[in-house]
């Protein structure tokens, strides 16, 4: 008895669920990946360099255990029907895909196997999106209900899969591209990295509530990247967690289910606002929205803070949570830009660019998501900097320019008595005036002007 196990977004061996189910009864389990371009394709140099690193690293550990990864290019509709009657499998095992694009996916693919099961065991959530309903049937649209229900359902403890004890199977492979990850990507691929990473991210765990939120003191875990390609599943993690007093990790991870289960009941918010009000603002076209978004990208706002995430963003491939919100505000409300072509942007660079969160973190930020974080809520990015950075620490690191200036200037350039040093733009935009402009066209959009 043979079958395949498909990994997709579950690169690793441990807490494998899916892996689990395809060993069972002593089956021979071929472990397959499948380099599906159309997946990469809105993907940058470090996030695609990411997903590669982590297959091979995946790979290697997969040669631990005397197995073979096998890696093939193409539309897994075809290949994996070419997989199954190459190797004689019968069955065909993953964990359950639920955004848009896998969704579709895992239907084609189903219909191509025709008589061969294609078998979902878990998913890479605690609680897998669509589970939690409300009252009335519905998908929660708030984060709060939802986060009661979540923890209310619960959910199991780690899998025990045991790749020591797997029979493993092997077929002729693909060529795994080499992707060297470049050096801002600080994050070594795969399961055992990914391990010791959250080893050492849980004794910092005790300031995590503290600390959070400020850019400078770099206290969160950085566990997104290995949490999207499932490195590690967050079962793992809440399994570690349980005895720990202090729930606000535990809260940040279950935004990411409530976010992955809101694009389940509603698909259609992966490219459209969740709530229309914004849709109809006066955003910048043509070649101003070029010069926005171009100066933004390439963290030249004028604004330091802006200017350092962004920055951050292109080195790393990662940027801090409270660097996201305002960056994601800023090019919204004081560039106004359409939030659809920074989500883009970051789906692009990010290598824990993931559709839900990103997406609804977009909409959350800009104030059109589901749960009602007001329009009228705007970030300053010059308070927000004095507040999170207060010594100027991380604009220092990711802002060359303004290594030399101290004081207030760190935090406001153009006030230096010389003005900003050479080489840093002047402030692209009036934060005052264009909030207060924001502000009109949204209120002006609302009275129905
Ligand atoms: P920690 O603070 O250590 O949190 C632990 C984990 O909890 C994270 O790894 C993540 O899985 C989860 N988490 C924390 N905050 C959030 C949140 N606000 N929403 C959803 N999950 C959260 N996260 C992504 O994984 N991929 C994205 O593409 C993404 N895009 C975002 C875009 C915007 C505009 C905003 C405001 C947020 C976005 N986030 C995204 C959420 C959040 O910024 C990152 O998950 C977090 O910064 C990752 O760093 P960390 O692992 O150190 O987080």
């Amino acid at each position: 008895d043979r079958r395949v196990l498909w990994f997709r977004r579950d690169l690793r061996l441990l807490d494998h669920p899916a892996l689990l189910a395809a060993a069972e009864g002593g089956a021979e389990v071929l472990p397959l990946y499948v380099l599906d371009e159309r997946l990469l394709a809105p993907a940058g140099p470090n996030r695609v360099a990411w997903v590669l690193a982590s297959v091979r690293a995946l790979a290697d550990e997969l040669a631990e255990h005397g197995a073979t990864l096998v890696v093939r290019h193409g539309d897994p509709a075809e290949v994996l029907p070419a997989v199954v009657a190459d190797t004689g499998a019968r069955e065909v095992h993953i964990s359950a895909d639920h955004g848009p694009y896998g969704r579709a996916r895992d239907a084609r693919v189903r219909e191509a196997l025709g008589e061969v099961p294609l078998v979902e065991t878990g998913s890479p959530y605690v609680v897998s999106p669509g589970r939690l309903l409300t009252g009335s049937g519905n998908g929660y649209q708030v984060f709060t209900p939802y986060y009661r229900a979540w923890l209310a359902h619960g959910w199991r403890a780690p899998a025990e899969s045991d790749p020591t004890q797997v029979v493993w199977a092997s077929a002729p492979a693909d060529e795994i591209p080499s992707a060297e990850l470049p050096p801002g990507v600080r994050l070594e691929p795969g399961e055992s990295a990914a391990r010791r990473h959250w080893a050492e991210a849980l004794g910092r765990i005790a300031d995590y509530a503290t600390a959070r939120d400020r850019p400078d003191l770099d206290a969160t875990s950085r566990i997104s990247p290995y949490l999207k390609v499932g490195a590690l599943h967050p079962r793992t993690l809440l399994a570690d967690l349980a005895d720990h007093p202090d729930e606000a990790f535990r809260r940040e991870l279950a935004f990411r289910e409530f976010y992955a289960d809101v694009l389940h009941h509603r698909p259609e918010t992966a490219r459209d606002y969740a709530r229309p009000e914004p849709r109809g603002l006066p955003y910048v076209t043509g070649a101003a929205l070029r010069e926005h978004l171009d100066a933004w990208a390439a963290g030249r706002t004028g604004y330091p803070l802006v200017d350092a995430g962004m920055r951050q963003l292109l080195a790393e491939g990662w940027m801090h949570n409270r660097v996201r919100m305002l960056v994601a505000s800023f090019l919204v409300k004081d560039l106004g830009v359409e939030w659809t072509h920074g989500a883009r942007h970051f789906l692009r660079h990010l290598i824990d660019g993931d559709l839900a969160s990103n997406q609804h973190g977009w909409q959350w930020a800009v104030g059109c998501g589901t749960d009602a974080a007001p329009y009228f809520r705007i970030f300053n990015p010059t308070t927000q900097a004095r507040t999170f950075d207060p010594d100027g620490t991380y604009i220092r690191r990711w802002v060359p320019e303004l290594r030399s200036l101290t004081g207030k200037a760190i935090h406001e350039p153009w006030t230096a008595p010389s003005g900003p040093p050479d080489g840093y733009p002047p402030p692209i935009v009036d934060h005052a005036e264009q909030r207060a402009a924001a502000l009109e066209a949204y209120h002006a959009l609302r009275a129905g002007r």
